[in-house]
């Protein structure tokens, strides 16, 4: 039997919120609460009590920001930039590290998650403005350039097996900055807080002695589709909403299957709770590009991990650790009962 985690899903509501807490009637004590614009969303952390937590937020989001320059292959300063533009091998420990673990979750997930997606990244153009559907002939180019298993770190340095390779971790890098600002907060003795990064959520300790309570957005339309009560756990969805583009009524969206090179089907979006961000950002891509039947295979196969699925056709499923919630699987979005599960 795989570990489950200690979740409990709550009704599903219709307020158009992302999170929030539940302060008991008597006097709650103020929260402090920064948000800045970062790695291409708005992240806020919230720490109750305590005014002079401010503080240690600021220096929660400097690091949050060291994390977004260094990863973001589009900052020139970046040794991913010089690595995918000026053939330059990378010796950056932390870069190294993460690369490793991204690695892990391509042998996890059969290559679903593959880092050197990046030519077809760029090909479809979702970082560029104007994204657009582009020729076969460019796709099958693109493809010959993208596998995870041509990438060897070989003394402590990554270099390019070939000039067309190109490495993007964006999908596993905000979950990273996340567990970073929760090793910041956690070091400065913070024991309850919340680090909303968009899709990529932590939850540290209780709110007033209750668990935090986070919502999951419905992959249409406004509002969320249910609530986890979680502590000490982090939530994040991949969704096929983020970034997207619509052609002759087909939605193309910038997850991207590595074996077709077009963009993964199957799913609307992906939510993954566990309690390490940087593996749940991962996991979350991953699942969504498994699709529905070999990605919940894949949850349950490990330990600590739990998902929630909406597929295309707006079913919800969840996996086993979210027992209660398996009545709602086959639901559609707008029937989604009260359950209560893990406990
Ligand atoms: P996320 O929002 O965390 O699911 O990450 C999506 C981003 O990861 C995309 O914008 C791409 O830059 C990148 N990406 C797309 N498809 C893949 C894939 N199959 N494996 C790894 N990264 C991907
Ligand atoms: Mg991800």
């Amino acid at each position: 039997m795989k570990k489950a985690l200690l979740i409990i899903v709550m009704a599903a509501v219709a307020a158009a919120v992302v999170f929030w807490g539940r302060p008991k009637a008597d006097k709650p004590e103020p929260v402090q609460k920064e948000t800045r614009f970062l790695m291409d969303t708005y992240v806020s952390i919230q720490v109750p009590g305590d005014p002079q937590a401010i503080k240690t937020i600021e220096k929660a989001f400097d690091r949050m920001e060291e994390v977004d320059r260094k990863f973001n292959v589009l900052n020139p300063e970046s040794p991913l930039y010089r690595f995918n533009h000026d053939n330059a091998p990378i010796a950056d420990p932390e870069i190294l590290a993460l690369l490793a673990t991204a690695l892990e979750i391509s042998e996890e997930s059969g290559g679903a998650f593959d880092v050197t997606v990046y030519p077809l990244v760029d090909l479809w153009g979702f970082f560029r403005g104007a994204p657009a559907v582009p020729a076969s002939p460019d796709i099958a180019a693109c493809l010959k350039k993208v596998g995870w298993r041509q990438l060897r770190i070989e003394n402590g340095v990554l270099a390019k097996p070939n000039d067309g390779v190109k490495i993007d971790l964006g999908a596993i890098a905000k979950g990273y900055a996340v567990g970073e600002a929760v090793k910041v907060l956690k070091g400065a003795g913070v024991t309850s807080a919340l680090i909303d990064a968009g899709g990529d959520i932590f939850a540290i300790g209780e709110l007033r002695g209750r668990p935090w309570k986070v919502g999951i957005r419905n992959p249409r339309g406004e509002g969320v589709m249910g609530a986890l009560d979680v502590s000490d756990l982090t939530i994040v969805t991949s969704g096929d909403y983020e970034r997207f583009f619509e052609k002759d009524g087909v939605r193309y969206h910038h997850i991207l299957d590595p074996a077709s090179g077009y963009p993964a089907g199957g799913l609307m979006s992906v939510t993954v709770i566990c309690d390490d961000a940087t593996r749940a950002d991962g996991l979350s891509t991953a699942l969504f590009v498994l699709g529905p039947e070999k990605g919940m295979e894949l949850v349950e196969r490990l330990d600590g991990v739990e998902a929630i699925m909406v597929t295309k056709d707006q079913k919800i499923l969840t996996s086993s650790g979210l027992k209660g919630a398996m009545d709602a699987a086959g639901a559609p979005m707008a029937e989604n009962p009260f359950v209560a599960i893990g406990r």
